[in-house]
């Protein structure tokens, strides 16, 4: 029997597995589902032979140097930047907001200073320090972009009215004043050449390592580890003793076209009236490739019901309670650890996840006798 025990074979089971099997401990990793990578797990479509996130897109995007340099251990990742098109009111916009959304939405050639003190006029600055997803969009944005951009599309992504949604939600996503439409500020952005999941597999070949899949383990099923790293979701590991914690989940509806569908990776749907939220238009996510079929994906969201895969925690006051107890109780369990998005329920990107993971592995190795 293996020393460690690890629940999942997403990111941060597969770093965490990786750092303690090169330290010599041997690990065995079980995944409830068919296959490994988790949510960004990746494979070609048999129809087309493009690669799709089949769990929705994923651009790897970091600050961190060390993160970057490590994943590339793994996989060239190949640079790319994520250029999101917005659709509202029936026209396309560049999304982030940037001047050329701002200049476009409001038919206006301001400069950036000049769009700068524009949608100051417009937002609500009597908001001194905005809680609420609502506030933080009135505050830096003002009714009218919050009305077309965010208000439908987060109404549709989270099932709440954004004045319930926490603000830092909408923090993840940056307002400029110049013409620059990456969607993420970070310095490394890219996307692995032959996918997510090669990713993971070249993380888990190690000799210290096997990995189960299809194999769903509960809690007393871990005994006769030492100890277990467990990235499912929190309360499940609990029994749900505590009551369970909300999530979203997503459906996709997938379609085949010849050509080019959309001309980009990503479009958003900010109108309420139109039932999805966005379309991802896989091949443009490696256009290194040439194909001359196309398949997208219609993303739908909705309330994660009990055999649904959970995405997205929604994290609402009553979530937050909940996550209190358990959160207690994953502190009184010293055999376990708890990581990533589905284990700590935080909606966390692959790149903290993946630094989260090198750190707790780093931690119980210097805390080994
Ligand atoms: N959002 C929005 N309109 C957009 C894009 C994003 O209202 O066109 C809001 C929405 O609430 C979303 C959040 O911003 O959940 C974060 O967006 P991000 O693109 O980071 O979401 P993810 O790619 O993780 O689903």
């Amino acid at each position: 029997m293996s020393e460690i025990c690890i629940i999942g074979a997403g990111f941060s089971g597969a770093v965490i597995a990786r750092e303690l099997a090169q330290a010599g401990f041997q690990c065995d990793v079980f995944e409830a589902r068919s296959y490994i990578g988790g949510n960004c797990h990746t494979a070609r479509d048999p129809n087309t032979g493009i690669m799709v996130h089949t769990h929705g897109p994923h651009i790897f995007h970091t600050d961190n140097a060390r993160v970057w340099d490590y994943v590339r251990e793994f996989d060239e990742f190949v640079p790319f930047t994520n250029r999101v098109k917005a659709l509202a009111g029936g026209r396309v916009y560049s999304m982030p907001i940037n001047l050329l959304t701002i200049n476009q939405f409001f038919g206006k050639v301001l400069s950036p200073a000049e769009a700068r003190k524009f949608l100051e006029s417009l937002s609500d600055q009597s908001i001194r320090e905005p809680r609420t997803f609502e506030e933080q969009a009135l505050r830096f944005v003002g009714r009218e972009l919050y009305e077309a951009f965010f208000r439908g599309y987060t109404a549709k992504q989270w099932g709440v009215d954004p004045a319930r949604l926490p603000a830092s939600i909408l923090k993840r996503l940056p307002v400029r004043f110049d013409y620059n439409d990456n969607y993420y500020n970070s310095r490394f952005q890219g996307i692995p050449l032959n996918g997510y999941t090669y990713v993971i597999e070249r993380m888990l070949d190690h000799k210290n390592i096997s990995v189960h899949v299809g194999a769903k383990l509960l809690r007393p099923d871990t005994q006769g580890y030492k100890h277990t790293f467990y990235t499912g979701p929190l309360d499940q590991w609990f029994g749900y003793s505590e009551g369970r914690l909300t999530y979203r989940t997503l459906d996709f509806a997938a379609e085949v076209h010849e050509g080019d569908f959309q001309g980009n990776a990503v479009i958003n749907y900010c109108d309420e009236n139109v039932p999805w939220t966005r379309i991802s238009e896989h091949k443009h996510f490696a256009p290194w490739e040439i194909h001359d079929r196309t398949i997208v994906f219609r993303e739908y969201s909705k309330a994660c019901e009990e055999d649904d895969v959970p995405y997205y925690p929604v994290r609402l006051q009553d979530d937050m309670r909940v996550l209190d107890r358990y959160a207690k109780l994953a502190h009184q369990d010293k055999r376990t650890t708890f990581a990533g998005r589905l284990g700590t329920y935080r909606y966390l990107d692959m790149h903290v996840t993946i630094e989260e993971a090198l750190n707790l592995a780093a931690t119980y190795i210097r805390n080994q006798p």
